[in-house]
């Protein structure tokens, strides 16, 4: 079937992200997995590329695209190689949409142009140690000072990615305590330099997968956060949470259907190099019966993913809609995945072959952006029920 979502432009683009990873990524990858993150030069070198400014205003040094399709593109490119760009998502696909709707124009003259280079990397902190899905019991506080020029900021995140080389974190903290009436209200981000006094990073927590993203625990003692640095409202975090987390799910659910598509076309390359009882594994009925529902899956997930990349574009992509493509997605991507290792035999559980690492990968696809049981929730929700 043609594929309609992406046009010349998309398509040139993908040509330079696929030489680049040929060319700057592939080489390194072991290293950096290795290592588990990657290097913080690699930040500057994806800025020189282009690939921060897409989506940021030409004043502000970006190319000022208004479509998240560069990103799927980005994604595509990714899954299709095996490899990660690290937190450089996180960067794009979750804090930007933070400041271009949010800050202020001192704001995004102080910070753009570093975020377009790599010189300033962002991250974005809601989950803590005793809350994740449910954000509203967020415990991190931040106080105003009586002077009314920073706020003091306490408190302790965990799981965030790119939590060791950001530069400045995105923090949701109550800046007042909830009320009976409203658990929601009271939550602020602050947009805190993280070479702040009192700010501190944890451990890098050693994950299942996505071994080159460097996800990490924050605390905050009394650190000072000026005034100048709160993101939008204060109180109105909740509401920009729920505006954005649609395009968070909207990238994830691009991400499994990449997943998925690159795991069928890594085992259908095995099966016909591997032979067993003298013949391809790709020989076996089971194997073509095996790949051909894994294909059927990946079309399915394709046809949602685009439609909701387009519905996204167009602003209308609706909270139900991106939890119903990350639920589909991310549960059928599991199934798919796992098939395709089954076709390895042991070789699809070394971790030196992509199908591993995918397999691994894709796991945290159910949980991150949402439970899946929290998107069925918002879809239930969605029909009335
Ligand atoms: C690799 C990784 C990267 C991450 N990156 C970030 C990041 O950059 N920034 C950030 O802020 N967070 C990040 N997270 C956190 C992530 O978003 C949370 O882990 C996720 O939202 C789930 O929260 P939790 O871990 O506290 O689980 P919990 O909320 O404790 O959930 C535990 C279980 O309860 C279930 N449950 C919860 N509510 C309901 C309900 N209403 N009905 C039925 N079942 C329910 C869940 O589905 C789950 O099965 C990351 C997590 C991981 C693993």
């Amino acid at each position: 079937m043609r594929r309609t979502v992406f046009n010349e432009d998309h398509e040139a683009f993908r040509e330079t992200i696929r030489d680049f990873i040929a060319a700057e990524v592939v080489p390194h990858y072991d290293e950096w997995r290795e290592a588990g993150i990657v290097p913080r030069d690699f930040y500057r070198t994806l800025g020189e590329l282009g690939v921060f400014g897409i989506e940021v205003p030409e004043e502000y040094g970006g190319a000022g695209q208004s479509s998240f399709k560069f990103q799927a593109v980005i994604t595509e490119e990714c899954a299709r190689a095996g490899v990660s760009f690290g937190g450089a998502g996180v960067h794009t696909a979750l804090c930007l949409p933070y400041l271009l709707a949010y800050a202020n124009e001192e704001q995004k003259r102080r910070w753009l142009p570093a975020f377009v280079s790599g010189g300033m990397m962002t991250a974005i902190a809601m989950t803590e140690p005793g809350t994740g899905s449910d954000l509203a019991g967020m415990k991190t506080t931040a106080r105003l000072s009586e002077d009314g020029t920073h706020y003091v900021l306490n408190g302790a995140k965990t799981f965030i990615t790119g939590g060791v080389h950001a530069d400045r974190v995105l923090v949701c903290a109550r800046t007042a305590p909830p009320t009976p009436e409203d658990r929601r209200g009271g939550i602020s981000i602050l947009a805190v330099d993280a070479a702040s006094e009192g700010y501190a990073v944890g451990r890098k927590l050693e994950k299942l997968g996505l071994k080159t993203s460097d996800t990490a625990e924050l605390s905050f003692t009394d650190v000072k956060v000026p005034v100048e640095d709160l993101l939008g409202k204060e109180g109105e975090a909740f509401s920009y949470l729920m505006h954005n987390l649609p395009q968070e799910r909207l990238g994830i659910a691009f991400g499994a259907y990449a997943q998925s598509a690159a795991a069928v076309a890594f085992a259908t390359e095995y099966v016909r190099d591997r032979t067993v009882f003298g013949r391809t594994v790709a020989s076996f009925q089971n194997t073509k019966f095996t790949l051909a529902d894994c294909r059927s899956e990946v079309d399915a997930m394709q046809a949602v993913v685009d439609r909701a990349l387009e519905a996204h574009d167009a602003g209308e992509l609706t909270a139900a809609d991106a939890a119903s493509a990350k639920l589909f997605t991310t549960e059928r991507a599991a199934v798919v995945i796992d098939k395709c290792l089954q076709l390895h035999g042991g070789y699809g559980y070394m971790m030196e072959y992509p199908i591993a690492r995918l397999y691994a990968d894709t796991r945290v696809s159910r949980i991150y952006g949402g439970t899946s049981e929290v998107m069925r929730s918002i879809v239930a929700k969605s029909m009335g029920l």
